[in-house]
């Protein structure tokens, strides 16, 4: 075999998209790209079928279809995900199997800005994905060159209604040309459309990492030790803690500043702990049941607790060990959000009646007692031990 083996430790990666529209040119411009940079050994060249034909697999129970490609430019290595249909799209949006630091929104110059280009937009900005880049697609198609602006125009309005940043950076062309054209006469629109769309790429800024963001735990274990009092566990979700910081504990109708006096790992006492780190948290004036699994710790006034909010769900079909029938607006399952495990009831927007097996819908969700939540936090439903469903939290009420 001589496969080159491309991946590289010392790049920084990100996960990007190919997002909008059916047949804007998504599936074909990812094939471009693997064959722009195969040239140079950055890539694997896929061909459009390759792409397009990926099997089905299994992540958390759900049946997820997309295509996983990597490749690398200059300084950054990239896993590019590219889903066969909409409906694909949403589905691994909601559920988080399409994980994106980055998309690219593929507008065709022929029909501008569709249905799909914006919902696919406004779920891109409630999964929180902080940049966008845009590629016209099908230049050369277009009698009238005057009609790139006329899109690019319009595809900027779309992107500034959803807060999603007006100015991102753009590129025209033809994918289609680029995954057919000689490198030795390769055109502007062409190969060398591709070529300016992946130093765009290489320009990504470099996620911020989950330990520069503001301190969060969820609380997964309380603890009293005598002589000394009480102490929290879990897994930072995000940010960093040192010793003797206020923090604040919320949800459940019990929200509390307290200060952290202590830091535990492996039974070692640190001043410091960060994202990622399994810890025990030593808590100044908390009695044992004055805090309880399910709540959050987290830096003072960075999140809150929330009762109602938005959500865009997807139930799982009776095939991926979900429920076999649809439910109605009198349905009362469990909500798991970080380590809460809490009761709540839908409610149906006006023309939903019930939500099938398989279905995703958007709906508001009211919990018993409020619970720490952010836009784009992704939680489960479940009846007893049974995974219904999954959902993202799009807007709190
Ligand atoms: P997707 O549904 O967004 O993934 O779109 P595809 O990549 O499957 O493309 C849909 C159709 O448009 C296919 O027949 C492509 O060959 C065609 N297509 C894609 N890019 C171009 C292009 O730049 N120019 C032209 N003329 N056709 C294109
Ligand atoms: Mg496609």
């Amino acid at each position: 075999m001589n496969q080159k083996k491309f991946f590289s430790r010392n790049k920084p990666h990100l996960n990007v998209g190919t997002i909008g529209h059916v047949d804007h040119g998504k599936t074909t411009l990812t094939a471009a790209i693997t064959r722009y940079l195969a040239e140079d050994n950055l890539a694997e060249f896929k061909d459009y079928t390759q792409i397009d034909s990926i099997p089905e697999e299994k992540e958390r129970g759900i049946t997820i279809t997309a295509a996983h490609v990597e490749y690398e430019t200059a300084n950054k290595h990239f896993a590019h995900i590219d889903c066969p249909g909409h409906q694909h799209y949403i589905k691994n949006m909601i559920t988080g199997a399409a994980q994106m630091d980055a998309a690219i929104l593929v507008v065709s110059l022929t029909d501008g800005v569709q249905e799909q280009t914006r919902e696919h937009v406004i779920l891109a900005k409630e999964i929180g994905i902080p940049t966008v880049i845009l590629y016209f697609n099908k230049i050369d198609l277009l009698a009238d060159l005057s009609l790139v602006e006329l899109v690019e125009w319009e595809t900027r309005e779309l992107l500034g209604q959803y807060g999603l940043g007006e100015d991102c950076l753009s590129e025209a062309g033809s994918a289609r040309v680029a995954l057919s054209e000689d490198f030795a006469t390769k055109t502007k629109n062409g190969l060398e459309s591709i070529e300016r769309l992946t130093k765009l790429l290489d320009d990504l800024p470099v996620p911020t990492r989950e330990k520069d963001k503001p301190f969060l735990m969820p609380i997964e274990g309380v603890f009293s030790i005598s002589g000394r009092g009480t102490v929290v566990t879990g897994r930072i979700e995000q940010g960093q803690i040192n010793l003797n910081e206020s923090v604040e504990i919320l949800g459940f109708n019990n929200d509390i500043k307290t200060t952290c006096i202590g830091i535990e790992m492996f039974h070692k006492e640190l001043e410091h702990a960060e994202a990622g780190e399994n810890v025990g948290l030593l808590l100044r004036g908390i009695k044992r049941d004055g805090v309880s699994r399910g709540q959050v710790i987290s830096a003072v006034k960075s999140i809150k607790a929330t009762s109602s909010f938005f959500a865009k769900i997807y139930i799982l079909k009776k095939s991926e060990g979900g429920r076999h029938k649809p439910f109605y607006g009198d349905y009362k399952p469990q909500f798991f959000i970080r380590t809460a495990d809490i009761t709540g009831s839908f409610q149906f927007t006006q023309d939903m009646e019930s939500v099938m097996p398989g279905d995703n819908a958007e709906v508001s969700i009211n919990l018993i007692s409020p619970v720490a939540l952010n836009e784009g936090l992704r939680f489960t439903i479940r009846e007893g031990r049974i995974t219904v469903g999954t959902g993202l939290v799009t807007k709190l009420a």
